[in-house]
């Protein structure tokens, strides 16, 4: 249990936020029994305080200890707060604290969704994928180019469209341009992709842009088709295919 960090300021309601933490709340004493008082927290719901108060108790109590479940605090600091407490002006207090604790966790998440978007030095499992046939690996995460998906059959053109309004996941990925791609380097705007493995086809690139199966543009497209290619975590961080000279 961590006690040493501040207590939090609680009402009934976000109590069971903070099972096991550091709390502090005002009630207001209903029935004190030996051991444990109960009595209703600023936004009026039923809270057990457990341990032993020095009486006198006056009608609003605050309390500081831990919450031992969403509506048991064990505290070990009682401080008297008279018999008058505006208890609705702490429990704006309370909702204002969390709120900045709120936003702070809620940055917190922020910048670790973005910093597992960059790339780190710390050796993390990333997908790979490999071909299908020959089990080569084609393209690492960091080699996809993501694209917003698109609003599906009604990106397309009426002739294009298969009849199945449901289809809008995207079937193929799209990469950076790679060096194991013989056929871009040979001067085309478009063409199909095959794999320096197998020769098998992967998918097909275009430089003037291709549009997923989602219906969202990808400019310029290099696309390996998802069902020719298998997607895998591995554990250790691999060399990035595109960074190898060697093209097999
Ligand atoms: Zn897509
Ligand atoms: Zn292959």
């Amino acid at each position: 249990m961590d006690t040493t960090s501040p207590a939090v300021f609680v009402n009934g309601a976000l109590l069971r936020r903070y099972i096991g933490q550091k709390v502090r709340a005002v009630i207001q004493v209903i029935r004190s029994d030996i051991g444990s008082v109960i009595g209703k927290s600023t936004d009026d719901q039923q809270i057990v305080v457990k341990g032993s108060p020095q009486p006198p108790l006056t009608s609003y109590l605050e309390v500081i200890g831990i919450a031992e479940s969403d509506n048991t605090i064990r505290a070990d600091v009682w401080t008297n707060f008279g018999d008058s407490f505006d208890a609705q002006n702490y429990n704006e207090l309370c909702k204002l604290a969390n709120a900045r604790a709120m936003t702070e966790v809620q940055m917190e998440m922020e910048v670790e969704t973005n910093s597992s978007l960059q790339e780190s030095a710390v050796p993390k499992p990333q997908v790979i994928y490999r071909c299908k046939k020959c089990r080569r690996i084609v393209a690492v995460e960091e080699n996809v180019v993501q694209h917003e998906p698109g609003k599906g059959e009604e990106c397309f053109a009426w002739k294009k469209r298969s009849g199945n309004p449901e289809q809008v996941q995207c079937s193929s990925i799209f990469v950076e341009p790679m060096k194991w791609m013989q056929t871009i380097h040979d001067g085309l705007v478009e063409e199909k992709l095959l794999c320096f493995g197998c020769n098998g086809r992967l998918g097909y690139f275009n430089w003037s842009g291709m549009q997923c199966s989602c219906g969202a543009w990808v400019n310029p497209a290099f696309q390996l088709n998802k069902s020719r290619i298998d997607e895998c975590k591995s554990e250790s961080n691999l060399p990035n295919p595109n960074l190898k000279t060697e093209t097999g």
